[in-house]
């Protein structure tokens, strides 16, 4: 069977991951989370103190420190699952805060932040075999990703899903905030200058509102099957 580059697009919390790790797994595919890479490079800033209360970011700072961060993934051999890493730490956990949720899209949106994580991305699907998922893998990343897909919910449905995932990990959860969150980054991501959230021309769109996990995961099955078998 054909090797192919898998491209998973659409708005935030509405189960990309998931959806792309479980597939990733099931077909033995690489699984790389782009937005995890962009979370890190937040952190790395909240870090540094690169942002002022207002939340405006310091960027020339940034694009001077950014040569030092250092962004991987490393398998957990525990959990079978990869871990995001800053300069060699794992940050798996940090990276997911509503903290980091509410400074990520101004830093996404950045083109020099941009530049380096998306060269970073196309060399890792090299050599095919590879689920990536983000916002811009179908439109700028891989364009010529075999399978581009994009998912899509309602903003309140994935509000839910994003409270529920933070509140099972025992991390302070509070829907308004959430919900608040899930439409900024919907703005943001979709009005930026550079590489903003849109379908790409050849992409199927996945809205997943009313979908079990077990429906959706038929649906990625049988379109994998269609792709690699062409
Ligand atoms: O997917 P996730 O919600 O973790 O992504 C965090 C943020 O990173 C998004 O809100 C978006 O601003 C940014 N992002 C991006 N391009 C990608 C992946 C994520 O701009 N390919």
């Amino acid at each position: 069977m054909k090797k192919i580059v898998i491209a998973i697009d659409g708005y935030s919390s509405c189960g990309k991951s998931t959806m792309a790790k479980d597939l990733a797994q099931e077909v033995g595919y690489i699984y790389v989370d782009t937005g995890a890479m962009y979370r890190a490079v937040t952190l790395f800033a909240m870090r540094h103190g690169l942002f002022d209360a207002e939340g405006n970011i310091n960027v020339e700072k940034l694009e001077s420190l950014l040569p030092e961060v250092n962004i991987s993934f490393k398998l957990n051999p525990k959990t079978g699952k990869p871990e995001t890493c800053l300069n060699n730490e794992v940050v798996e956990k940090e990276i997911r805060s509503l903290e980091v949720s509410q400074h990520v899209s101004p830093i996404a949106a950045l083109p020099f932040v941009r530049a380096k994580l998306v060269e970073q991305q196309q060399a890792m699907g090299n050599e095919k075999g590879i689920v990536m998922d983000g916002r811009d893998i179908g439109t700028v990343v891989f364009p010529n990703a075999e399978l581009k897909i994009f998912v899509t919910a309602s903003a309140e449905i994935r509000a839910q899903r994003r409270f529920k995932e933070l509140e099972a990990k025992g991390m302070p959860a509070d829907f308004d905030a959430i919900l608040k969150n899930v439409e900024e980054r919907d703005y943001i991501d979709t009005h930026r200058e550079t590489s903003p959230l849109k379908q790409a021309d050849d992409a199927l769109v996945l809205d997943n509102s009313y979908l079990t996990i077990a429906e959706q995961k038929q649906w990625l099955m049988e379109k994998f099957h269609e792709r690699t078998a062409e």
